[in-house]
């Protein structure tokens, strides 16, 4: 219940205007990952990891790089309950939306997953919570289609081959929502290597998805 009257406070009195700068991901940078590409390119470039992998996103952008007070926003209001910063999170996965998905047709924001004992512990899924900040503004149902089946040991410190066995067989689709011909965006406050969002797009395209991309407030 806390949570929720803390999460109320933040919409009713939106934080002061946090610090800047705030690092936006420009291009050039790689067209499937976004990974930044350090010199001016003219042509469009996927990037040398993405040419290895296959992958079930078609796209991945974020909005901001995960620098300065982005960073530090992030972690307060997903460890820390600074719930006043959610609406901030929700501008800034906007700013992401209008920059790169404004425009086409998007069936439902599918936010990524908290196993349901993080969830309780932690009392809000921020992913959840920020998606659907975007989709009251952009009037674009959220989907909770994706569920986590077994807990997983966190992310942050694994490499990415032991991320991709730590995903294996811990995602499944929720029931009471079909995918088939659906255009889904995958919401996250963060993505590292984007194999989380990735195993979610994974299970949607095998359901039928038309396309599936993902959107998230910073890129690391
Ligand atoms: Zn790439």
């Amino acid at each position: 219940m806390r949570v929720w009257i803390e999460a109320a406070a933040g919409l009713i009195f939106p934080a002061a205007r946090p610090p800047r700068p705030w690092a936006r991901l420009e291009r050039p940078f790689c067209e499937r990952c976004a990974e930044p590409y350090p010199r001016p390119v003219t042509e469009v470039f996927t990037c040398a990891n993405c040419g290895n992998r296959d992958w079930s996103l078609s796209r991945l952008r974020a909005a901001y790089l995960e620098k300065g007070y982005i960073r530090e926003a992030i972690l307060g209001f997903k460890y820390r309950r600074q719930f006043h910063l959610r609406p901030w999170l929700g501008r800034w996965l906007e700013d992401g939306f209008r920059q790169y998905y404004a425009g086409e047709r998007w069936d439902a924001l599918v936010p990524v997953p908290l196993h349901p004992e993080r969830r309780r512990r932690r009392g809000f899924n921020q992913s959840a919570e920020i998606a659907d900040w975007l989709g009251r503004r952009g009037g674009i149902p959220v989907v909770e289609a994706i569920r986590r089946v077994k807990a997983t040991a966190p992310q942050a410190r694994l490499s990415r081959a032991e991320r991709l066995r730590n995903l294996r067989g811990s995602l499944a689709l929720a029931g009471g929502f079909d995918p088939r011909g659906k255009r889904l965006v995958i919401c996250d406050d963060v993505f590292t290597t984007g194999a989380t969002a990735d195993a979610c797009a994974r299970i949607l395209r095998r359901a039928g998805a038309e396309e599936v991309v993902a959107l998230t407030v910073a890129r690391r």
